[in-house]
């Protein structure tokens, strides 16, 4: 059994994506071709927002956003302590320094009371200006924005939407890149809209800021003199083999694979239910399943656990095993561990199932009960 099966995606698409990637080799225009036009153009309908740039990955994405922000040194940026790192170092990149934020236990992501108390924390310490706030939809799941942009209106906070993991999410009928004042994600290959290769994209909702994510994804050039560079930038594109790639995935994602890995994730969690703390949905939202996070009793039960499903052939990953707070990287912030012990319970106690969409009723049964084996001691 596999992680992410991709290749039973790819024997699924084979005839369009070989397509795809053999019309870009035989016209030559791997770099910002037709169809990396075309994808933004998706893309952007797709989640009914104005505007989309595709850039080099997603970490990519999240520096270029906050750079359109002119977030720096003495900004304060808040992120959940529970995330891949490059939610949190995007910020410290541009010079800003991160207020990581506890997170809630049932979804995984940022706890909006936290949020709350940190941002007064910090305006009461006087040091750094709080400036913005990047909730992340990790594993799939939007993080609660009607609740975040109150939070983020009342304190004059920017919000960027870290979809890296979300696409495909929904909170009613609002989908997963819509949200905050500007939205990233990417595509990793793992990710639920993934590329063959790297990959990542801004969306945005003013003509202004489109036209300065082109110009700081192209070494800050003017769009009207391409040797006339007009501040500075990176080079971060992505290729037209993977937009190539990525047109036929979004279709899939849309027309049936949003829908299989719910169904997978319902027949998980009616089958562990009881047995182990199975991911909320709340009501309202949908979630894309970029992961499926149980939580066990404790770091040995866990560790058992996937020791058991390793025996009988069941992959499984812990995301994450580190709290950002616990980064050696902001180890000369010490951050107090008391302020995060829903962030440092989940790095004990979450263990993430195999999930994509080719899974089988089989699949997850087998999974399912090789779990519940073991927590019947048997
Ligand atoms: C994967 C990921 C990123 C970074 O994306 P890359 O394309 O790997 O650079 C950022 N944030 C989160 C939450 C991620 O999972």
């Amino acid at each position: 059994m596999e992680f992410h099966d991709l290749s039973a995606q790819y024997r699924a698409l084979k005839a369009e994506i070989d397509a795809g990637i053999s019309e870009v080799i035989q016209k030559g225009h791997f770099i910002l071709g037709r169809q990396v036009a075309e994808l933004e153009r998706a893309l952007a309908d797709d989640v009914e927002r104005a505007y989309c740039v595709t850039c080099g990955n997603g970490t990519d994405a999240l520096v270029l956003a906050l750079t359109l922000w002119d977030i720096g040194p003495g900004d304060a940026v808040f992120v959940p302590d529970f995330t891949y790192f490059a939610s949190a170092g995007c910020a410290s990149s541009l010079g800003a320094e991160i207020v990581p934020v506890d997170i809630d236990l049932a979804t995984f992501n940022i706890d909006p009371d936290a949020l709350e108390a940190e941002i007064r924390r910090t305006l009461s310490e006087g040091r750094l200006r709080p400036r913005a706030v990047i909730p992340v939809d990790l594993f799939g799941l939007p993080a609660d924005f009607p609740r975040i942009d109150a939070i983020a209106r009342r304190y004059g906070l920017l919000v960027l939407e870290d979809a890296a993991q979300g696409y495909g999410g929904q909170i009613q009928s609002c989908r997963a890149c819509s949200f905050g004042d500007a939205a990233i994600t990417s595509f990793f290959p793992a990710k639920p809209l993934g590329c063959y290769g790297d990959g990542g994209a801004v969306f945005v909702d003013k003509p202004e800021q489109d036209a300065l994510l082109r110009s700081l994804r192209a070494n800050g050039r003017s769009a009207a003199d391409k040797y006339d560079n007009q501040r500075i930038g990176m080079n971060s594109r992505l290729d037209t083999i993977q937009a190539a790639v990525l047109l036929p995935k979004l279709g899939a994602l849309r027309r049936y694979e949003l829908d299989a890995l719910n169904a997978a994730a319902a027949r998980y969690s009616e089958a562990l239910a009881g047995a182990v703390v199975v991911p909320l949905v709340p009501e309202g939202f949908r979630s894309s399943w970029a992961q499926y996070s149980i939580l066990l009793e404790s770091r040995a039960q866990r560790d058992a656990a996937q020791a058991a499903l390793r025996a009988r052939g069941i992959p499984s990953m812990i995301y994450y095993p580190r709290a950002i707070h616990q980064q050696t990287a902001y180890a000369d912030r010490r951050f107090p561990r008391e302020r995060y012990p829903n962030a440092l319970s989940a790095c004990d106690r979450v263990l993430s199932l195999p999930m994509h969409p080719y899974l089988s009723e089989a699949d997850t049964d087998m999974v399912s009960g090789a779990l519940l084996h073991f927590l019947r001691g048997e």
